[in-house]
């Protein structure tokens, strides 16, 4: 998954008639930085002019090419929403009417207000009333059925686990439960830390330190503010992190979570019971609709194991003090605004360091994308996505995919048998363009204009239920995990699949009046990087039918690791501010999908101009340096110092900048493109450099 990246000169030609101008080359010279040197630093030289006059705004982590896309898409969702909201003749109980109910309800502030912590006071009974561990599992396994939302800024189930599903590694074809610490390494969401990631709970370094202390005053404050006396919040503050931080111990770290024969442990009932023998399994799969036969792929059998150590050995008082703490914790962006804003500050303002909270439709927009997102897709795409936009980008993808083989036909160093592995692999990739084929309706989800709580409780218990269902079945071909409006890419391994929604294919990434250069060197990339997933540490694994199997020889595995390993040291070592590194093996998938991602692009943009004139300069540039200024120009953006180091602890993408500068390092047709020359900051040292295929 992460984000991904389009276009052609066989494209152009297939431009409407009345395309009026004539392509323009995507370069900006106001955004650039002349006096920076494209060889020391290329990033900068790019973006440097854009960067100085364009401050983070007050309410975000990050600025720049896909944040402002996001903004844009959202306001254009704004826009759907509005209409929506004022269509009262949309018939009642049809999806469209819920989509304006659930906007109406979110957006009316003074009607959450009024509602007070009445919405989870029910679940606060429950938790109240509990006298055994049974009794707890009870509880536990009801939590789980509430289905709450990994992502957009809250968190996860509250409880020990989270129970998902997903494409069983070694049978694609069947979905399988799931047992994990969070839906994939790399996201928000899990069901056990209320810190970002486990490594938060024992870093000893002044500022891990100072967000342990800033979170038990986080903790604290919610709860008074749910009600529990000062002293006692101090109390349980300090308690809530102590169970939490036995919890963490167990957990495995983003890196080897990347790992997915180490995270392959398909088991049965009987299985799950060894793991966790003072939990009733049987009793969570039957009220999760699942037969007792369901086989489980628990993802960390060592977590199950100390989960059921806390069951047993932590007094029921402590349990119930943590799992009314994570429910206001997981529930506070729906609650009043004192909760609410108490969640923002810790979590955007402390962890991430924004000023400010966004305006309220923004949190909104974001709600309805997520909870009715093929209702607002559908409105989305109708309004805002031209299918020659889908048409071109198919022709685009088909190029890289060319591109691809010619990389991988060319190898030097892969022997035949791989190779021919590696091909079939290639061929047998889906590519999803702009959004699915059938959209999901929403008829169990109930919406009431009055209560927003109720509301989004309904949606995720039918996103549960949804999910449930597709236990052993096949995977459903329109469950896309992304919604049309976003601004990223995908690649699924078990599921043989490139995903690129509606929301990435516009300028500056794709862009249908731009030359070619421009589009191979921008949604070229991205489509490479996706491409470059398929063979990275992790999608390597998976075979020509999605299966988790290895399909190379011994000897081309160690060589593939040898050129993993060069990329993975490059980012341990690489300096990317405050002499801050990030972690190499963390980072590795998203950065070989980039190294990969230009040289396919590269080639398929070669590939198009064969047989035709070299193309002119256009403003100044050769055609190979427009490529290379549109590829530096989707990172062009820049983060908050904290925010930049949340993402290095808990994110599996590097920072923007480095992606850019990172990969070009290696690229040797950029060095001649600009006539780098070794020595310079941008040219990595011959016997360094790293080269995938
Ligand atoms: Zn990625």
């Amino acid at each position: 998954m992460g984000y991904g990246f389009f276009l052609s000169a066989i494209l152009l030609s297939a431009l409407p008639v009345h395309a009026q101008s004539a392509p323009h080359s995507g370069i900006h010279p106001e955004d650039m930085d002349a006096t920076c040197k494209p060889c020391t630093d290329f990033w900068r030289y790019v973006n440097g002019g854009w960067v100085d006059k364009n401050p983070i705004p007050a309410d975000k982590r990050s600025w720049g090419s896909f944040e402002i896309l996001r903004s844009a898409n959202r306001e254009r969702i704004r826009t759907l929403l509005d209409t929506a909201e004022g269509d009262r003749s949309a018939i009642a109980g049809s999806d469209r009417r819920k989509m304006g109910d659930l906007y109406t309800s979110c957006m009316d502030g003074a009607a959450i207000e009024a509602h007070g912590l009445r919405p989870v006071q029910s679940d606060f009974d429950r938790i109240a009333a509990i006298k055994t561990v049974d009794e707890l599992g009870a509880v536990l396994s009801f939590l789980q059925r509430q289905g709450r939302p990994a992502g957009n800024q809250n968190g996860a189930v509250a409880g020990g686990f989270r129970l998902g599903a997903m494409p069983d590694p070694k049978q694609p074809r069947r979905i399988v439960a799931r047992i994990s610490e969070r839906d994939s390494p790399g996201r928000a969401g899990s069901a056990i830390l209320s810190l970002p990631d486990r490594e938060y709970y024992f870093k000893d370094d002044e500022r891990s330190k100072t967000i342990r202390s800033e979170f038990l005053v986080h903790v604290a404050k919610i709860l008074v503010l749910s009600g529990t006396a000062q002293e006692t919040a101090k109390e349980q503050a300090a308690g809530i992190l102590k169970f939490e931080t036995a919890l963490a111990e167990a957990v495995l770290t983003i890196a080897a979570k990347r790992d997915p024969n180490g995270t392959y442990h398909l088991m049965d009932l009987s299985g799950l019971r060894e793991l966790a023998p003072d939990f009733n399994w049987a009793r969570l799969l039957r009220e999760a609709g699942l037969p007792e036969s369901t086989p489980v792929n628990v993802t960390e059998p060592e977590l199950l194991k100390r989960f059921n150590r806390q069951l047993t050995a932590v007094p029921l008082g402590e349990w119930k003090v943590w799992l009314r703490w994570r429910t206001l914790q997981l529930m506070a962006p729906y609650l009043t605004r004192a909760v609410a804003d108490e969640a923002y500050r810790f979590e955007s303002g402390v962890l991430a360091g924004v000023q400010q909270q966004p305006p309220r439709w923004e949190a909104c927009a974001n709600v309805i994308d997520r909870d009715l997102s093929d209702v607002l897709g559908k409105a989305y795409v109708e309004k805002y996505f031209p299918a020659e936009a889908k048409r071109r980008m198919g022709e685009l993808v088909e190029n890289l995919r060319a591109a691809m083989r010619e990389e991988l036909e060319q190898s030097e160093w892969m022997s035949a048998a791989t190779k021919k592995s590696a091909l079939a692999k290639l061929a047998a990739l889906k590519v999803k363009i702009g959004y699915a084929d059938a959209w999901h309706s929403y008829t169990p989800v109930q919406i009431d204009r009055a209560k927003y709580f109720d509301n989004v409780r309904s949606a995720w218990a039918n996103r549960f239920n949804t999910l449930m269902r597709r236990v052993g079945n096949a995977p459903d071909p329109n469950d896309w995990g992304m919604t049309p409006p976003t601004v990223n890419a995908s690649a699924n391994s078990s599921l043989l699949e490139l995903v690129f929604p509606a929301g990435i294919l516009q300028p500056p990434f794709f862009d249908m009046q731009a030359e070619d250069a421009a589009n191979y060197g921008a949604i070229g990339a991205v489509i490479g990087h996706e491409i470059g997933h398929q063979f990275d540490d992790q999608g390597s694994k998976f075979d020509q039918t999605g299966t988790l199997k290895n399909w190379w020889t011994a000897d081309d595995r160690a060589k593939f690791e040898q050129r993993a390993s060069c990329v993975a040291d490059q980012f341990n070592t690489l300096d990317v501010g405050d002499g801050l590194h990030h972690n190499g093996r963390q980072v590795l998938g998203e950065a070989l999908g980039d190294l990969g991602g230009i040289a396919v692009a590269y080639r398929a943009y070669k590939k198009s101009l064969a047989g035709k004139p070299e193309p002119a300069a256009m403003d100044g540039f050769t055609a190979d340096q427009r490529f290379f200024l549109a590829f530096g120009r989707i990172w062009g953006t820049v983060q908050r110092p904290d925010a930049m180091r949340l993402q290095i602890n808990t994110d599996n993408h590097p920072l923007g900048r480095w992606r850019a500068i990172g990969t070009l390092q290696n690229f040797a047709p950029f060095h001649k493109a600009f006539q780098c020359k070794p020595g310079d900051a941008m040219v990595r040292p011959a016997a360094e450099q790293c080269k995938i295929w």
